[in-house]
């Protein structure tokens, strides 16, 4: 045996001590919150990557997708959503998203709540 393989059994041998396995399963059972706080970064990061890479490949593929991503684009930059400015259709929630009626008027925009933005988009 050289030296790397008796740092290798010796570690092997640390590990499978039934004390220290113990002693991982406690570490584990006391940072469940930090480890699943890790692991729900790692997703949300991941999911965000997919989302981007979803809409480039549309923007790049889908003529009729792009001409809409660049109106909301415009809008976004021209026209910012007035505080305390209530939905226009429930009038009753905070307005937080713009929602463009005719895509070929990119400044004409409804200042919407998320839920009635989703709403409208599904009737249509
Ligand atoms: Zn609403
Ligand atoms: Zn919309």
């Amino acid at each position: 045996m050289n030296k790397e393989e008796r740092k290798k059994a010796k570690r092997k041998e640390y590990r499978d001590k039934p004390e220290n396995k113990e002693r991982q399963k406690e570490y584990y059972k006391s940072n469940i919150k930090k480890i699943l706080k890790k692991q729900k970064e790692y997703d949300k990061k991941r999911d965000r990557k997919k989302v981007y890479e979803y809409i480039k490949k549309r923007y790049q593929t889908d003529k009729e997708f792009k001409r809409k991503f660049l109106v909301r684009k415009k809008a976004r930059g021209k026209i910012s959503i007035p505080k305390k400015q209530i939905c226009g259709i429930c009038k009753k929630n905070l307005a937080v998203e713009r929602h463009h009626e005719d895509y070929s008027k990119p400044l004409e925009v409804k200042f919407l709540c998320k839920k009635c933005h989703i709403n409208i988009h599904k009737i249509k």
